[in-house]
């Protein structure tokens, strides 16, 4: 596949991705943010500030694994979030970042990382056979120093692991896969799990944050 072909096919893929995050109400106003590995120095995101369930081929660009544009286009301010797991995992093929209401919800609520466990859902994570296995998300507190940010991600991540996602508090989720479809599961996944952690908050004693079955 040449480079244009894999331009081709990451921007039919983000459109797609963009119009599904849309309609479950993940991406209100702009928010959010999607993107794709073309290579091992590239990948393509969303232009900052356009509505992510109406993309089209212009709303889609060219950065390096530093950020910086290779079109001219403007990347979205977190661009440096998305690089930085393509940057420091080879295996990462597609990142999604959303601004759920859960994961909003969620983010303000834990006091420390998420923990999920004993939930059928968690098949669905790449490498996970079994509900016994348990899924941990990292809350980290919202900056607009994105570089600050994308460093403290990266540190936490070399000493836990690169995991499947995390949150920033009163923002959002990030979630990445080897490809776009999977990286689709896990946010579907991981927002059905937000969702249960937030009801299931509001019948257990608030000191049991874990979502036990
Ligand atoms: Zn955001």
């Amino acid at each position: 596949m040449t480079q244009a072909d894999s331009f081709q096919q990451a921007v039919n893929g983000l459109i797609s991705a963009g119009q599904r995050i849309w309609q479950q109400g993940w991406c209100p106003a702009t928010s959010s943010n999607f993107s794709q590995r073309l290579d091992d120095s590239s990948c393509a995101i969303t232009v900052s500030g356009r509505d992510k369930g109406q993309l089209s081929a212009d709303d889609i660009m060219r950065v390096d694994l530093d950020g910086r544009s290779l079109d001219g286009k403007k990347p979205s301010a977190e661009t440096l979030l998305h690089t930085t797991l393509y940057r420091r995992d080879p295996g990462i093929g597609a990142v999604l970042h959303t601004h759920s209401v859960k994961a909003t919800l969620v983010s303000m609520h834990a006091d420390g990382p998420v923990e999920f466990k004993g939930l059928e859902l968690l098949k669905a994570f790449t490498g996970t056979v079994t509900h016994e296995s348990s899924l941990s998300l990292p809350v980290f507190d919202n900056s607009q120093d994105i570089a600050a940010l994308a460093k403290q991600v990266d540190d936490h991540m070399n000493e836990t692991g690169t995991g499947h996602g995390y949150l920033i508090r009163g923002h959002g989720l990030y979630t990445w896969g080897p490809d776009l479809p999977t990286t689709l599961r896990h946010l579907e996944a991981l927002e059905f799990l937000l969702d249960y952690y937030w009801h299931a908050s509001r019948w257990q004693p608030a000191e049991a944050r874990e979502v036990d079955r």
